[in-house]
This record gives C-alpha cells, sequence and structure tokens, in this order.
C-alpha cells in the first residue's frame, strides 16, 4: 500500500491556526500580543527573503513583528548593544539574529548574546542544556517540527524504534535528544548513525521512525526501509534547475535524502521533498515566541 503523505504545508496553516486563536484569547484576557524582532545585518538576497516570510507569518498570526535591518558595516558592539535593548523590552518575546553575518562580527558572539529567554531558535548553550536535561520551552524550530509531523500523524513514539541519520547540532544531535526524553510524545529508542556508522543499512533497516538529515541526495535506498515505517525526510538537496511553470523563471529542483518514489511505496508515512519538514521550521519559530509569551504570563506551555 502506498505511504500516507505527511504534508507539511497543510500542517504548518493548522498550526498557525491554532496560534492565531490563541493570541486573540490571550490579548483578550491580557492585553498583550507576542512580539518577535528579526535582525537583518546586510542585504544578502536570501536573508532579505527569509526574514520577509518571517516578519509576515508573525503579522499574519497577529504577533506584533519587527524587521530590524542593519547597514553591513554596524560594528559588533553596535550589535551586542541592540540585543541588549531588546533584551530589556517587555514588549518583544522572541529574538533572531538572521544569519550569516559580515565577517568582521564574530557570529558565535552574538548568538551567545541573546537573552536565553527570547531565544526562539533555541541554539543558546543555555537552551541546548535544557534542551538535554527535558523541559526547554524553545525546541529548536526544525527538529520541533519534525516531532510536531510525527505526533499528528498517529505514529506511537513509545518504545519505537527510531534512527536518525546525520548528528548536526541543528537536526540529528537535538531531534535524537527529543525522541528520547521520558514522556508522551517520546520515549523511544534511538540510533543516531553517521559517516563513521560500519552497516548503516542494517541499523536503517530496524526503525519504524527513519529521520534523514544527512544532506545527501538519495542516500537511502528503499531497500533500507522497514515496511510501514515512517520516514521523515530532512534533507534539501539542489540537483539541477528547471523553469517554473507559473513565473517561467529558473527555479531549483529539489531532492531529499531518501529515494522518495521507491520508498513510499514501502513506508507507512513519508513526508515529500520539498513541503515536507521544510514548511514546518517557521510555524514552529511562531510556537516558541508564543510560548516565550505564555511562559512569562504564566500559562502552561505545550
Ligand atoms: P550537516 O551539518 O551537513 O550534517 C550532516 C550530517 O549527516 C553529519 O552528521 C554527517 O555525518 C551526516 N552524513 C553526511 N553524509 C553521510 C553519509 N554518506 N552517511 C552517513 N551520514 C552522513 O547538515 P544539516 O544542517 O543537519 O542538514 C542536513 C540536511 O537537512 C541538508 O540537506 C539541509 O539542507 C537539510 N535541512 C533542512 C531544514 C528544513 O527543511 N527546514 C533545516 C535544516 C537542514 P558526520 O557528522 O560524520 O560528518
Amino acid at each position: 500500500m502506498a505511504a500516507k503523505i505527511l504534508n507539511g504545508s497543510e500542517i504548518r496553516e493548522e498550526i498557525l491556526a491554532e496560534i492565531r486563536r490563541e493570541v486573540e484569547s490571550i490579548k483578550a484576557a491580557h492585553g498583550v500580543v507576542p512580539g518577535l524582532v528579526t535582525i537583518l545585518v546586510g542585504s544578502n538576497p536570501a536573508s532579505l527573503s527569509y526574514v520577509s516570510l518571517k516578519v509576515k507569518t508573525a503579522h499574519s498570526v497577529g504577533f506584533k513583528e519587527i524587521q530590524d535591518d542593519q547597514p553591513a558595516e554596524i560594528s559588533e558592539d553596535a550589535l551586542l548593544g541592540l540585543l541588549e535593548n531588546y533584551r530589556r523590552d517587555d514588549t518583544i518575546h522572541g529574538i533572531l539574529v538572521q544569519l550569516p553575518l559580515p565577517p568582521h562580527i564574530n557570529e558565535k558572539k552574538v548568538l551567545n548574546a541573546i537573552d536565553p529567554d527570547k531565544d526562539v531558535d533555541g541554539f543558546h548553550p543555555v537552551n541546548v542544556g535544557r534542551l538535554l536535561i527535558g523541559g526547554s520551552i524553545f525546541p529548536p524550530c526544525t527538529p520541533a517540527g519534525i516531532l510536531e509531523m510525527i505526533r499528528r500523524s498517529g505514529v506511537e513514539t513509545r518504545g519505537a524504534e527510531v534512527v536518525v541519520v546525520g548528528r548536526s547540532n541543528i537536526v540529528g544531535k537535538p531531534i535524537a535528544n527529543m525522541l528520547m526524553q521520558k514522556g508522551a510524545g517520546a520515549n523511544a529508542t534511538v540510533t543516531v548513525v553517521h559517516t563513521a556508522t560500519k552497516d548503516m543499512a542494517s541499523h536503517c533497516r530496524r526503525a519504524d521512525i527513519l529521520i534523514v538529515a544527512a544532506g545527501v541526495p538519495g542516500l537511502v535506498k528503499p531497500e533500507w526501509i522497514k515496511p510501514g515505517a515512517c520516514v521523515i525526510d530532512v534533507g534539501v538537496n539542489r540537483v539541477g534547475e528547471k523553469l517554473s511553470a507559473t513565473t517561467g523563471r529558473k527555479v531549483a529542483v529539489l531532492r531529499g535524502d531518501v529515494d522518495y518514489d521507491e520508498a513510499s511505496k514501502i513506508a507507512g508515512f513519508i513526508t515529500p521533498v520539498p513541503g515536507g519538514v521544510g514548511p514546518m521550521t517557521i510555524a514552529m519559530l511562531m510556537k516558541n515566541t508564543l510560548n516565550s509569551l505564555k511562559f512569562k504570563l504564566g500559562i502552561p506551555v505545550t
């Protein structure tokens, strides 16, 4: 039987609608809305388009949103000063600094200067630590999106064999960590495989839930997939260009880390690329920002 497709764009819209409703009820009860600031240094076109999408989405769910554009020449001290101002600003609950930063600025220093209690990307070492011991309110957005897709698919994680391909700080390590936590929606037995793993295929074949984040097109072969497994393909690989049917412009052809056509005949659930995990990331960013305000107001964070 063909796998059920986990459509990230549809799930994203469901989550954004839920957030919108919560924002309205918090506004009615407390007179405040979540505030998100995105700092963009310079005018890198790709960064600009990511930032505008974040700002537009924040606006669409009723947040106070600020796009703080700074010149490429801004000094490191001035940028650190801005972060301090937003840390003190009670109307701001989430702070993002769009990467990459110009070479004269130390990225690590800047990211570590973001207030951990407003670090909605969840990459500050304090939040990485909180995630590890359980109970962070700012899980990194891509892994949080993966978990949300698994939960909404109804796939049982308790006791499930999970195999994660890749151990990056932004995807592999955090998702492995989140799924091994004791508690509802996790409680899995997790294996992480990487370039030093001896027999990757044999690990993957055991997986009830297979999460692939390697950045290698078609790395996972169909015969590595356990029949009925839930396959989450995080990989986004540009494998060529084509002309868009709507705009007539050249667009990238994207492929995941899994051979989708063949894998979808074996898996029980599968995410497409594009349109799977990708769209979830921004929804989780909005959720983290909402949770930041909820935490401040003493409203339970789920
Ligand atoms: P990364 O930092 O390059 O890490 C890749 C990981 O995969 C590493 O741990 C590496 O192992 C492992 N790996 C690479 N080739 C392998 C192979 N042949 N066999 C086994 N393991 C292998 O990548 P990332 O940032 O996690 O991103 C992974 C993919 O996800 C990329 O395609 C990226 O574009 C995509 N991504 C998508 C989203 C989204 O949709 N929102 C977000 C983030 C990333 P070693 O540690 O041994 O080198």
